[in-house]
Order: C-alpha cells, then sequence, then structure tokens
C-alpha cells in the first residue's frame, strides 16, 4: 500500500506517493500561487491530492503532511510566514475531508526534513540528529532517539531564530541577531553588497559563491561570516540536545566545501566538551525530495 505524502512550501506545493521503504514512485509539484488568497491555495493543494489520488488508483493507506512554519499541532493548523492567506488556516482538517478513511499526520517541514534525511538519507545511522535547510530562511528539525522531536505546539527545531550575534541585522521574525539573518543566502549577499561586493542588480547567493570561489575577497568573508554563525547555532543545540550529526541541505549548503570547512573549523573552536567530539556535519542526501519522504514517514509513525 502507498502513503501520500504532502510538502507545502511559500513557493512550491509537492504531493507524493511513497512505498513502505519511503521510495518515491510518484511525484508532482506545483507553485505555490502568488496571491495567496486561503482558498486558492488550498485548491492547488487539492490539485496535487487529487493527481496523487489518481495515480495510486484512488487506494493509500495514510496521509503525512509537512508544511511551512509556523504550525500548530494540537489544533492542527498552520500559519506559514510565506503563505500570506494562511493564518491559522485548518489544513489537518481540510487534507482529513479530501482523504476520508485513513490517518492524517501533520508536522513541520523542518522535521519532515530531519525525518527524510533519517529514514532514507544522510542520517541514516544517526538517532540524534539536527536537519537543517540553509537557503532563502534557515529552517531545521529534530529526531532525537530515533523519533520526531516537535516541542509543545510543533514548532521545536526552529534553529533559523536561535540569537548568535547580540545587536546584530534585524531578522524577518521581528528579532534581530539570528543565524537566519546572518547566514540565509540572501542575508550573506545583503551583507556582502554592503561591505563592498559589486554585483549587478539580482545577484543572488549563487553568484556569491561563484565569486568566493574564484577568490573575491568579500564573497569569502561573507561566507565565512555566515559559516561562524551556523557554527555556533551547531554545538549549541548539539550542546543542548547531545547530537550525535548535523544534515544541512538547501542552496546555500550547495556550495559545498566553500561553506562546510569554514563551519567544521568553527565548529572545532566552539563544541569543545568531550560529549561533542564525535558531532558530525554532513551536507544533506535526498534534496527536495527529504521533506516528502520524511511526511511518508511521519505518517507511518504511530
Ligand atoms: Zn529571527
Amino acid at each position: 500500500m502507498l502513503t501520500l505524502c504532502l510538502d507545502i512550501g511559500g513557493t512550491k506545493i509537492a504531493a507524493g506517493l511513497a512505498d513502505p521503504d519511503g521510495t518515491l514512485v510518484h511525484t508532482v509539484i506545483r507553485p505555490t500561487p502568488g496571491g495567496g488568497a486561503a482558498e486558492e491555495v488550498w485548491a492547488a493543494v487539492e490539485a496535487a491530492i487529487a493527481d496523487a489520488l489518481n495515480a495510486a488508483g484512488g487506494a493509500v493507506d495514510a496521509v503525512g503532511i509537512g508544511s511551512a512554519g509556523p504550525i500548530d499541532l494540537p489544533g492542527g493548523t498552520v500559519s506559514p510566514v510565506n503563505i500570506k492567506g494562511w493564518r491559522g488556516f485548518p489544513l489537518r482538517e481540510r487534507v482529513a475531508a479530501a482523504v476520508p478513511g485513513v490517518p492524517v499526520r501533520l508536522g513541520g517541514d523542518g522535521v519532515c526534513m530531519a525525518l527524510g534525511e533519517h529514514w532514507r538519507g544522510a542520517g541514516r545511522r544517526a538517532d540524534f540528529l539536527l536537519g537543517m535547510v540553509v537557503s532563502t530562511g534557515v529552517g531545521g528539525g529534530l529526531v532525537l532517539g530515533g523519533v520526531p522531536y516537535t516541542g509543545r505546539t510543533g514548532n521545536a527545531g526552529h534553529v533559523g531564530h536561535v540569537v548568535v550575534e547580540d545587536g546584530g541585522p534585524p531578522c524577518a521574525c521581528g528579532g534581530h541577531g539570528c543565524v537566519e539573518a546572518i547566514a540565509s543566502g540572501p542575508s550573506m549577499v545583503r551583507w556582502a553588497r554592503a561591505n563592498g561586493w559589486s554585483a549587478p542588480p539580482g545577484a543572488g547567493a549563487r553568484d556569491l559563491a561563484a565569486a568566493a570561489a574564484a577568490g573575491d575577497p568579500v564573497a569569502e568573508r561573507a561566507f565565512r561570516r555566515g559559516a561562524t554563525a551556523l557554527a555556533a547555532l551547531i554545538a549549541s543545540v548539539g550542546a543542548v540536545c547531545d547530537l550525535d550529526l548535523v544534515v544541512v541541505g538547501g542552496g546555500v549548503a550547495n556550495s559545498g566545501r566553500l561553506l562546510f570547512d569554514p563551519l567544521r573549523a568553527k565548529l572545532a573552536e566552539y563544541a569543545r566538551l568531550d560529549f561533542l567530539a564525535g558531532l558530525r556535519v554532513v551536507p544533506a542526501e535526498l534534496g527536495g525530495e527529504a521533506g516528502l519522504v520524511g511526511a511518508a514517514r511521519l505518517a507511518s509513525l504511530r
């Protein structure tokens, strides 16, 4: 029997069918409607569900949903920062009505990414792991003792809003000095521009990575600065949760050693306690599929 999995974010809505081993046998991706009116976004989700159900011949055994946050797990509602029309949107209830008669589980997208990597990706041999996505934002989720750790409202693992710099740059969350305000792609680009990186308008994190790889000193510093913020975060969360592995995915992580080399060097400086000696940081393996695979895993957990 196949499991229906959903991954809902501000730019795309993905639906998939996973077999019992977590292999995706069908995937459909639709853009998230830009206007963002609640029912317009829901219609796109409903269409993706209908497509997947059709591919499954109408029968699935469970549904797992990974949604951008914040979410409210007890109420089954979501209020994604990047989907403005959804505030307290009853996502679990709507999906349950669209796919009646089977269990429906909701989780944050960060938890689903971590679960996916734990089940089928870079985290296969680790039971205490943080999964992170570093791209236009910085998100994450925790798997502790082999099971997802959701926290009180479902939002545990929001590592992008760990504060690492007193008086640091303002963050989209309303605070300042958060990791996201320093290490996300747009934040690094903003810092580099403010410090003399001359790039054409519209240049993004990929251009910054290319410039750093070509030896541009400001671009290199921007990456080192981002990596330092991530290392401080990882050392802190590693100590709080006694982690053995951190899996990092997302567009910025795709820059490879440019990010991972300074990150690991700084982490070795920060994480000095004996129990952190084995803490490893590795690139994600599942790419954009991690959220769907993790949502399928979530659906199978009781
Ligand atoms: Zn923040």
